[in-house]
């Protein structure tokens, strides 16, 4: 440094004394500028409400049951896991309440999220999948705790309340059990225009400011939040607007807004957090999640009638390849490839279908997947035992599965594998047959699990086969 050099020309007290006051003005700087900076920051309260922060938990929770009941949700442990703990990370630096934040993934691409009162936050697959990096995702995460923090539905709720009912008897109605009554009367249920969801445009603007300083306290870089921002935007522009700005018409403001409160916050803090390794691979997992085909529910299904009709085209014989980083392998070309990373579903159109109850199930089709089976104390795992946890695991979310052959060695891409059969109900109806082969690799149990109805296996069979036999794994 320059000043090194001044101070060594000097003589040597001079110099000393010179180093000493200037090591004074810099800790008096830290000193000063530490508080000013955080002081700076644009700081919120939650407007005015008549109901408590207990009643915000109860009505979210009324209206979560109504919700779950009409979206599909996403029952799969690890990225439930996974969410819940990025979602804690950010909830320990939201202000106010101390909400009981829950996080669930809605198995819709459509690129949104929501969150009721009382932190029941809800986010779209469509948003991990578009999200470059954890940052992005956990932006849109503090975006909703902030809703839920500065208590913006309840806030709306009570505006909507006040506006139909004389104050003199407010008090009166919200100090008795009749949530439910006035959720009612304001229509705040779980409905498409809920109001509870309905902000306003200042609602939307504090949301992002306090989602961008929760990013920065959990130790993020909130630039994550205009990043994703300018990319919505980008998509936006090639004609239909994403959801998470529908309820605002000018995502510039909202970028130039949520800039000038990063600038506040002196930009990222530092050694800021990146990727998780956890992202990429839930990642992977969200992008080979079976999609809810519309044309394929039940219903439109027995409309078409038994027989061939209403079944997935035969498996063609003409193979395409797929490739990603755990393997290479080919499949029918009028199947599609689900997904990437470790985590891939090929499948012919109408081979996901709709359980009945708004979850996506393969029917027809192949799943690869890798699984982490639990090592004991000396770090080693046998194929048969990784084998046998994943069957368990399989088994607790499928509880009529059934083994009907258990091991037998065969060999996948010149490696060592289990092959095993299961029986469990279709969700195509009667039963099916799921043929289990599992290979240990560096990253985990790898595994593959070719599925079709009973009726149907046979027509099926040979291009399962030829699928495994396909299997190369990287040297
Ligand atoms: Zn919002």
């Amino acid at each position: 440094m320059s000043s090194g050099r001044a101070c060594g020309d000097a003589a040597p007290t001079v110099a000393r004394r010179s180093v000493q006051q200037a090591v004074a003005l810099v800790l008096a700087m830290t000193l000063a500028w530490a508080p000013v900076a955080q002081a700076e920051r644009t700081r919120f309260k939650p407007g005015w409400n008549l109901f408590s922060p207990a009643q915000d938990v109860e009505i979210g929770r009324q209206v979560s049951q109504d919700a779950e009941r009409q979206l599909p949700i996403v029952n799969d442990s690890r990225i439930e896991s996974y969410l819940n703990t990025l979602g804690r990370r950010l909830t320990a630096k939201a202000p106010g309440e101390r909400y009981p934040y829950q996080f669930k993934l809605v198995n819709d691409r459509a690129i949104n999220a929501f969150c009721l009162p009382g932190g029941y936050v809800y986010v779209n697959r469509g948003v991990i999948e578009n999200a470059d990096n954890e940052t992005q995702l956990a932006g849109v995460m503090a975006h909703e705790i902030s809703h839920a923090a500065l208590r913006h539905g309840t806030n709306q709720a009570s505006k909507a309340y006040a506006a139909q009912v004389p104050l003199a008897i407010l008090g009166g109605v919200l100090g008795s059990n009749s949530i439910g009554a006035v959720l009612t009367q304001v229509g705040a249920g779980f409905a498409a225009n809920s109001i509870l969801l309905k902000y306003s445009r200042d609602a939307e603007r504090q949301a992002d400011l306090l989602g961008a300083q929760i990013l920065y306290d959990a130790g993020y870089d909130p630039r994550g939040i205009p990043q994703f921002f300018e990319k919505l935007e980008a998509q936006g522009r090639g004609g239909h607007m994403p959801d998470w700005f529908s309820s605002h018409p000018s995502p510039e403001n909202r970028i130039a807004g949520v800039n000038n409160e990063i600038e506040k916050l002196g930009g990222a803090p530092p050694n800021y957090k990146t990727n998780s390794p956890e992202f990429r691979a839930v990642r992977g997992n969200v992008l080979s999640l079976p999609t809810i085909g519309k044309g394929s529910t039940p219903a439109r299904r027995e409309e078409r009638g038994p027989g061939r009709a209403g079944r997935p085209d035969l498996p063609s014989n003409r193979y395409q390849s797929y490739q990603n980083g755990l393997l290479r392998m080919s499949y029918p070309d009028n199947w599609k490839a689900y997904g990437q990373e470790g985590a891939v579903t090929f499948a012919p159109e109408g081979g996901l279908v709709d359980d009945g109850h708004g979850n996506a199930a393969l029917a027809y089709g192949v799943i690869v997947n890798i699984f982490e089976p639990h090592a004991n104390r000396y770090s080693q795992v046998t194929l048969e035992d990784a084998t046998d946890q994943l069957i368990d695991d399989l088994r607790h979310s499928n509880p009529a599965m059934r083994i009907s052959r258990r091991h037998e060695r065969v060999r996948i891409g010149g490696e060592r594998a289990l092959s095993t059969y299961l029986t469990n109900d279709s969700t195509a109806g009667g039963k099916e047959y799921l043929w289990l082969v599992t290979v240990l690799r560096p990253d985990g149990l790898v595994y593959f699990v070719s599925v079709a109805p009973e009726r149907d296996y046979d027509d099926y069979d040979q291009a399962f086969q030829n699928m495994l036999s396909s299997v190369r794994f990287p040297r």
